[in-house]
């Protein structure tokens, strides 16, 4: 089945992981034998050739660099202008890439039903098919000012999440609180103006709240599991869910082991001693259909080699090929063939086909 995952920093692992994904999986993680500098060294699971194997032909795809004052401890660039220039050069990655036809950018209606005409065409061989991907920020730190927004747009920027871990030039993010100042509330005026996807994920609660009463352009949430299941501010609550429904919004399932069961201990758990495996993503997407009342606010957002790999993921997935089990897990769960359709890719085209429209 046809498979659109709206979470994917396939740049991240190229400029940082410095991963070749052109190259089978196995080739990636032989590479990667000995090395130590990041967790998931020779885990990976994410690379072309694994993603058309998986059927996976949209996908949404980040540029993301974080900036660290001088009191942050997390990771990142010392100016919002380094961070920038990183992203820039993921951007040239991708560009890269759509010349090798490898992937090819999405940035409207006709280019989204273009890809979807091509990738299921059946003439074309899967090799002359390129991935589409829609480029999203991930956390808004590296946008030196609100006007390069505009600059960004013309590249093809269509979502942003002004927030990601920590606080945030624009956003506070996930393990921090406190609302948006003026540059936060410019910055979704900007994106409203221009028709960019708010992506909800990683905003703290206080402002994601603040962003829901603030902003009246597209939402969705690209990456995000349910509260109710496991505990942590990284999760939307009932609440947040529900009104992330009345917004038309869809919200992606993540394939990250911490976010699916209680109690994950980061390099200590192992998927199959915590039972993690598909049936957990199974539960969160079914947790927020419950809520819905129907199938059409959850979708996929695996986030797969989004600095975790095969140790911190569902021990039925080898590669982010094995995503396809998904749909037979929801089949046997009752799960109607026009709902297993909504949930693998239906949710994200429908929503992208309003919003654009
Ligand atoms: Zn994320």
């Amino acid at each position: 089945m046809f498979i659109f995952d709206a979470h994917l920093d396939l740049a991240m692992n190229a400029m940082e992981w410095n991963r070749n994904l052109r190259l089978p999986i196995a080739d990636i993680n032989h590479r990667e034998a000995g090395l130590t500098d990041k967790p998931d060294r020779g885990n990976a699971t994410v690379c072309f050739p694994e993603l058309r194997k998986g059927n996976i032909g949209m996908v949404v795809a980040t540029q993301i660099a974080r900036y660290v004052a001088s009191d942050n401890p997390l990771p990142g660039w010392h100016s919002p202008e380094q961070a920038w220039a990183h992203t820039q050069g993921q951007l040239a990655w991708y560009r890269a890439m759509e010349a090798a036809g490898e992937l090819t950018q999405v940035t409207d209606l006709q280019g989204l039903e273009a890809q979807l005409a091509r990738w299921n065409d059946p003439d074309i061989a899967a090799a002359d098919k390129p991935i589409g991907y829609i480029l999203s920020l991930e956390g808004a730190d590296s946008l030196v000012s609100v006007e390069h927004v505009e600059f960004a747009y013309q590249y093809g920027l269509r979502a942003i999440g002004p927030g990601h871990y920590g606080p945030g030039r624009y956003a506070n993010g996930t393990d921090a609180t406190g609302k948006m100042g003026q540059l936060g509330l410019d910055l979704l005026n900007k994106m409203a103006s221009l028709n960019i996807i708010l992506d909800a994920t990683h905003l703290c609660d206080d402002a994601f709240w603040q962003a829901m009463e603030h902003f009246d352009g597209p939402v969705w949430a690209s990456h995000n599991n349910c509260r109710a299941l496991v505990e942590h501010n990284r999760q939307f609550s009932d609440e947040q869910i529900k009104e992330l429904i009345g917004r038309k919004a869809v919200i992606g399932a993540v394939m990250d082991a911490w976010m699916l069961v209680p109690n994950w201990v980061r390099r200590k758990s192992t998927p199959v001693e915590m039972g993690l495996n598909l049936e957990r993503v199974a539960d969160h997407i079914d947790h927020i259909c419950q809520l819905a009342g129907n199938a059409e606010h959850v979708g996929i957002g695996s986030d797969m080699d989004g600095a975790f790999g095969r140790e911190q993921c569902p021990y039925d997935l080898t590669t982010i090929a094995d995503m396809q089990s998904l749909a037979g897990i929801l089949r046997s769960r009752g799960y109607k063939e026009a709902d297993v359709e909504n949930v693998m890719h239906g949710n994200w085209l429908r929503f992208l086909r309003r919003v654009w429209k």
